[in-house]
């Protein structure tokens, strides 16, 4: 049972016991009852009431988040990467604040400390783009007026040929495209593969059994040919979430048919192992050239999604995802295949770690890499670096 107690300053403290039988204070309040009603509210809260319970604009932020978010239908990979912005970025600040208590100038507030704390602008967008679509699901579903997140600005993107898509962005494309060319996409953006990687993916390099993906395997649209992947580096393995088995899954059984033993486009070296995943036009390998120019192109003006975006952003979304869920930099070197660190060291502005973190991470990173480099000058110290490279 919730009470009260009188403070010297003649108000009232609302207080209540927790699930663990720690007491707890509801707030302050002029008035006794007001001060009993809202400790009753937040004991009923505690003994795990559902959130719906909670009338209209009192619930809380945190708990608006889990009721809606869960009724979204959202790719794995989307979901998981709101649920951890949520979890690093907004829920620290706002999630015991009641929606109704949540007003425009603190939000600006909010938006200027990640900018002092010198997180990265993909990141404060990210997060403050989940707080604009959970207020205005509040508005749809008649728990708040107008929105207080509708005139707070997004902060600027730095300038530059790099650029993320935010999840709801690749779920915007992925809806405006038909079966193949959405599993084209979900597989840039969720294995950041190089778009030559995925052309010249085969059939017999996708291990449903062990949701991984061996990259062995390149297209080189200029001259044609299979190349092995990525160029005189060791192939790599990269993880499948069950939502891309699943596409490819299906992908595998419609083209079953059609299937050929071999893929017919001359390797360069190595052997055939199968067909290949995906086929554009006239049955020819896909290339980011007429991929990006074409199908992607559309996909972006239907979405209305604006600014120059390129199939290789798809990779540059994959790290940046990545980082925003906290995976090191080194393991996102592995997994992306770059040689060099200085690489993916051109991502670590996206990263939540601090710099101490990166640091430590990569000077772990380049002492195995300096074990196990073959060459006279480890990888950190050759300077030189291939244009594919360099584009990341
Ligand atoms: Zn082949």
């Amino acid at each position: 049972m919730p009470w009260t107690r009188m403070l010297t300053s003649g108000k009232y403290q609302g207080l209540y016991r927790d699930a663990n039988g720690k007491e707890q204070s509801a707030g302050t309040y002029t008035q006794e009852a007001e001060a009993k009603r809202e400790a009753g509210a937040r004991e009923k809260e505690q003994r795990g009431a559902t959130p719906m319970d909670i009338e209209g604009a009192k619930i809380q932020w945190g708990a608006w988040f889990e009721l809606w978010h869960s009724s979204r239908l959202l790719a794995y990979a989307t979901d998981s990467l709101y649920q951890s912005i949520a979890a690093n970025h907004v829920l620290p600040d706002w999630e015991t604040t009641r929606l109704m208590d949540i007003k425009t100038l603190p939000l600006q507030q909010w938006v200027s400390r990640m900018r002092k704390a010198r997180k990265s602008p993909y990141l404060i967008r990210a997060a403050l783009m989940l707080m604009k679509t959970s207020l205005n699901a509040a508005v749809y579903h008649g728990r708040l007026t107008t929105s207080p997140a509708a005139k707070v600005p997004y902060p600027d993107l730095p300038q530059g040929s790099e650029r993320y898509l935010t999840p709801d962005e690749v779920e915007a494309l992925a809806f405006q495209m038909d079966g193949l060319n959405s599993t084209i996409l979900w597989t840039a953006v969720e294995t950041g593969m190089r778009f030559g990687e995925i052309s010249g993916l085969h059939w017999n390099r996708v291990d449903f059994s062990r949701r991984v993906i061996r990259v062995a395997d390149q297209y080189d649209q200029k001259a044609c040919v299979i190349k092995a992947a990525p160029k005189d580096k060791e192939a790599r393995t990269v993880p499948m979430t069950p939502d891309l088995a699943a596409l490819l899954a299906n992908l595998k059984s419609a083209t079953s048919p059609t299937r050929r033993k071999f893929c017919g486009v001359p390797h360069e070296a190595g052997h055939c192992g199968g067909d290949l995943v995906f086929r554009g036009a006239r049955e020819a390998p896909v290339t980011s050239k007429e991929w990006g120019r074409g199908v992607f192109a559309k996909a972006l003006a239907r979405a209305e999604i604006e600014g120059r975006v390129r199939p290789h952003d798809l990779r540059h979304t994959f790290a940046s995802w990545c980082l925003q869920q906290g995976v090191h930099l080194a393991e996102l070197a592995e997994v992306m295949g770059h040689s060099k660190i200085e690489v993916t060291m051109k991502y670590a502005h996206l990263s939540s770690q601090s710099i101490d973190t990166v640091r430590d991470a990569l000077s772990s990173h380049r002492r195995t890499a300096s074990r196990t480099a073959d060459r006279g000058s480890t990888a950190l110290h050759d300077a030189s670096s291939s244009p594919d490279e360099q584009a990341g």
